[in-house]
């Protein structure tokens, strides 16, 4: 097949597919490798079930607020089995229509895994050899369980989308964002969860006061959150599971463990040092701010390199290089304002600076405005439910850096303002702007 194509591209998930697409409308002649189930993780194990998991346990939410304001809910429970029924056609639909477009496009799509042989040679697991000038390495990555003994008897976020009921009692170990989101929508689906997280505080890229303040609404709808603790150990119990920590505490049992320990690079088996591509000292595809590796016509985009692991990031590099290799377009990720929210109860989102950050990159002349506030639906149902959200802005201008919003709808709200914060809005910019009422949004523009 020497020749036949312009790119192949190894892996079919939300950087893979972005960067055929994209190569293809530019009229190149592109191969794609994914011997899983289209859109990876994302869209199988990760964002879309996962949003799908928070909607039902944001729908459950409501439904205990709706009670509260007069409405009969008796009787009204989730039926997983029909809820997963809509979620999974929801992603077989996403794989057609993957599928039609590739056909449209002229992409051939080959069912199976790919290994580089030199820096232009992938070798198939069919035992066909496909050769391009180009390579784009999308390999995306996989979850981790920490290596304490008893870590087989825990699952990892893969296997709570296998699940089809509610455990009664969980425990979940790791604070990162996958942790936090999977902790919310059990609880609200009706576990009892307990959390075990190692460092002082969850979610340490976020704004610390927001966190404290999700943490809190967090013990306060049940859920335990034991903070600098450890997990050394997970042993089995006549009852289910204890969680054994690092100070020799036992907690349990539980009915089932999910570590939210972390995910590594799918680089195993994947030839880099055959065609000398370098790798980090966790195994990430090391990239400059154009997505080449170390080696010239090898390219990486997604969780398997350097970025951050999030699909509209993957998306993003994965168009910009192939509108500079086959566009001849030279546009590059503007880094510096991604915004992004971890789907909690309630949500929180961050694009840009934090207080911290933005001192450290903008000296003193930094300024904090903040609203902390009951969101309406909350106040009418008397639930303690808080909002907190944040901006941060720097010089005499206040032009706003950060945006730092905890609160019903925040994950809805913040999309707009990243696009005013890359446009260099000032504070004045949102005091000019005519505030929608009543909103949870419009706290942003009332800020003083
Ligand atoms: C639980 C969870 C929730 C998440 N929620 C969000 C969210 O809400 N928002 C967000 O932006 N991000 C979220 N993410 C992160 C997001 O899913 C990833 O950042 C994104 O999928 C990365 O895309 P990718 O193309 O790098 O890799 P992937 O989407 O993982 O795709 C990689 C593909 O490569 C294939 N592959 C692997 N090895 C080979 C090989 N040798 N040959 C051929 N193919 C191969 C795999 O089968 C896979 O299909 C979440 C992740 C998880 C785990």
């Amino acid at each position: 097949m020497d020749g036949d194509f312009d790119l192949i591209v190894v892996g079919g998930g939300s950087g893979g597919l972005a960067g055929a697409f994209r190569a293809a409308e530019h009229g190149a002649r592109v191969a794609l490798l994914e011997p899983g189930d289209l859109g990876g993780t994302c869209v199988n194990a990760g964002c879309v079930p996962k949003k799908a998991m928070w909607l039902a346990a944001e729908v459950g939410r409501k439904v205990g607020l709706a009670a509260t304001l007069g409405f009969d809910t008796q009787g009204c429970r989730l039926d997983w089995l029909v809820f997963i029924a809509h979620r999974q056609r929801y992603i077989a639909n996403i794989h057609a229509s993957y599928r039609r477009r590739l056909d449209d496009a002229g992409i051939a799509l080959l069912p199976v895994r790919g290994r580089l042989e030199d820096e232009r040679t992938v070798a198939c697991s069919d035992g066909v050899r496909l050769r391009a000038p180009r390579i784009l390495l999308a390999t995306g990555g996989h979850a981790l369980k920490p290596r304490i003994p008893g870590a087989a008897l825990g699952g990892t976020s893969d296997d709570f989308f296998g699940w089809t009921s509610a455990p009664e009692r969980v425990a979940i170990v790791g604070g990162g964002y996958v942790g936090v989101e999977l902790a919310g929508v059990l609880q609200a689906l009706g576990s009892r969860v307990a959390m075990y997280v190692r460092k002082p505080r969850v979610l340490d890229s976020f704004d610390a006061e927001l966190v404290g303040q999700l943490v809190e609404d967090y013990r306060q709808a049940g859920v335990q959150v034991h903070l600098s603790t450890s997990v050394a150990a997970v042993e089995r119990d006549r009852g289910g599971f204890v969680v054994v920590d690092d100070r020799g505490g036992r907690s349990g049992p539980v009915d089932q463990v999910l570590f939210a320990t972390g995910r590594a690079p799918n680089t195993a088996d994947l030839g880099l040092e055959a065609a000398g591509v370098a790798c980090d000292d966790r195994g990430h595809v090391v990239v400059d701010d154009g997505q080449a590796t170390s080696t010239p016509g090898v390219f990486a985009v997604g969780d398997v390199g350097t970025d951050l692991p999030l699909t509209p990031v993957a998306i993003a590099a994965a168009r910009r290089l192939m509108d500079r290799l086959f566009g001849g377009v030279d546009r590059r990720m503007d880094r510096d304002a991604i915004p992004t929210v971890v789907f909690s109860h309630p949500p929180i989102g961050r694009v840009g600076l934090d207080e911290a950050g933005a001192r450290e990159r903008h000296g003193d002349d930094v300024q904090v405005l903040r609203a902390g506030f009951r969101p309406m639906l909350h106040a009418l149902a008397d639930s303690p439910q808080r909002s907190l959200f944040k901006v941060v802005c720097v010089g005499k201008a206040r032009r706003v850096v950060g945006i730092h919003l905890m609160g019903e709808a925040a994950d809805e709200i913040l999309q707009g303002f990243a696009v005013a914060l890359r446009m260099g809005a000032t504070l004045d910019d949102l005091h000019d702007t005519v505030a929608i009422h009543p909103t949870s949004a419009e706290e942003v523009v009332l800020m003083r």
